[in-house]
């Protein structure tokens, strides 16, 4: 009876071991690892009310991105820059005209700094693909934006979309992952 007990004790703790722990440490990693930073760049200059979300990437990695963008000599910033992990750096207000499209155009209305929201991740999405850490980020910030400024995903795009032909960030599989994933968040 006793041996039997331990017997049925060993194979719940391997049960318990195999199938749930990888889970739980990646829930834990990721609750404990997505953290938000603000610091204010000096790149920016004029009101907006956001209408739209512009999906950049930086083309260089997380750390330098957000130096270059806290530096006046730049003129570049983002409102938001996303690390490999899905912590993210908040560098500029929503209601401040950030420096991140550039000559640009959205639905046939020029000068996307002046009414869009910039995001970007590190790196460039036609070399790498995102990781769901990023993915994640990126999409629950989209979301909270267009709750807050009552915009639809119809109004989320990408820097390749309003410069054609002068960028090409970001990468057609990585906007499709964030629209997915952003349906998959308004579907629930
Ligand atoms: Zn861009």
């Amino acid at each position: 009876m006793v041996i039997k007990l331990k017997f049925n004790i060993c194979l719940l703790g391997a049960v318990v071991k195999r199938d749930f722990r990888p889970l739980i440490k990646k829930t834990f990693i990721f609750v404990i690892k997505k953290m938000e930073t603000i610091r204010q760049t000096p790149n920016w200059k004029g009101n907006i009310k956001p209408q739209g979300i512009i999906l950049h990437h930086t083309a260089g990695g997380y750390v330098g991105s957000v130096s270059w963008c806290l530096d006046p000599k730049s003129k570049v910033s983002y409102h938001c820059i996303v690390d490999l992990n899905g912590n993210y750096t908040t560098i500029a207000k929503d209601n401040q005209r950030a420096w991140h499209a550039g000559k640009s155009s959205f639905n046939g209305r020029k000068d996307c700094n002046s009414f869009m929201l910039g995001i970007a991740v590190s790196g460039d999405t036609n070399k790498r693909r995102l990781t769901e850490f990023e993915i994640e980020t990126v999409s629950k910030w989209c979301l909270s934006k267009m709750k807050l400024y009552g915009f639809g995903l119809d109004k989320v795009t990408t820097h390749r979309e309003v410069s054609p032909g002068r960028k090409n960030d970001v990468s057609i599989e990585a906007e499709t992952q964030i629209k997915n994933k952003i349906q998959e968040l308004l579907n629930q």
